[in-house]
């Protein structure tokens, strides 16, 4: 049985005050009997203030992004050992923003995605197609490839201590949703590329959807066999409106 995971991811929004009080609200609303695993990934300057405020709380803390590289002489970036050092338990690898807006090819988030469980983190791996490629038809060779960048740095293991994120490009920040079966046929398709490297593993992997979640449309996602809880941008910024949606992740 897979446990739900919810797991919010900021962007590059908020300020201190604004955080706070965003988790104050999910403080206030979180139901102690709640099932879900939640996690909230802030930008890396407030990781520490809201690793302090979650302490006592069940809610986990991850990056939205990890260098490739352990430490040393690349200004800028954030390792791997840092993020576990603060108290992080995820680190999102692959977001589409990330791939199209950083030029992240698939060696490079395979790479980051091997940096951060070598650190102990739990990569949850974004992988997705361009509306073109859907129109296409080559979604489950995208798919596919970019699976498959991490499956053979990695090796098939890695993937029983990581999260799967399936992101239609064309869904994320654009108030357009995949169909529940859209969503399932994709979700449906990752875990069968998983299974024929290692069935069991493949029977454990979270695989969460993410694109224009919100909780008008989760209940429906969630219900799909394959689909283990989702990876929420701009819905996860509202305490209310992010705990429906982990209410209804079962
Ligand atoms: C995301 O950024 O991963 C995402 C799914 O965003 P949104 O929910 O806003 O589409």
């Amino acid at each position: 049985m897979r446990r739900a995971l919810v797991a919010g991811n900021w962007k590059m929004n908020g300020t201190r005050a604004g955080i706070a009080a965003l988790l104050d609200g999910i403080k206030r609303g979180l139901s102690a009997d709640l099932e879900t695993e939640i996690a909230v990934c802030p930008p890396f300057v407030y990781l520490s203030d809201v690793l302090a405020a979650l302490e006592s709380s069940t809610v986990a803390v991850g990056a939205q992004n990890v260098s490739e590289h352990e430490g040393g002489a690349f200004t800028g970036e954030i390792a791997p050992a840092m993020l576990a050092d603060l108290g992080c338990r995820f680190a999102i690898v692959g977001h589409s923003e990330r791939r199209a807006l950083f030029a992240e090819d698939d060696a490079t988030v395979a790479r980051k995605f091997v940096a951060a469980q070598a650190a102990g983190l739990v990569p949850i791996l974004c992988v997705g197609e361009l509306l073109e490629e859907r129109e296409q038809g080559v979604t489950e060779a995208v798919v596919g490839r970019q699976l498959d960048a991490v499956l053979e740095l990695a090796g098939p293991q890695a993937l029983d201590s990581a999260v799967i994120a399936y992101e239609p490009v064309w869904a994320i920040g654009t108030g357009k949703t995949a169909t529940p079966a859209q969503a399932q046929e994709v979700h449906a398709f990752i875990r069968g590329r998983i299974a024929a490297h290692d069935a069991k593993i493949a029977d454990r992997l979270r695989i969460l959807y993410g694109g224009s979640v919100k909780a008008a449309n989760a209940g429906e996602l969630f219900a799909s066999a394959d689909i283990d809880g989702g990876l929420i941008g701009g819905a996860s910024l509202e305490a209310g409106e992010f705990l429906s949606i982990c209410a209804v992740a079962r």
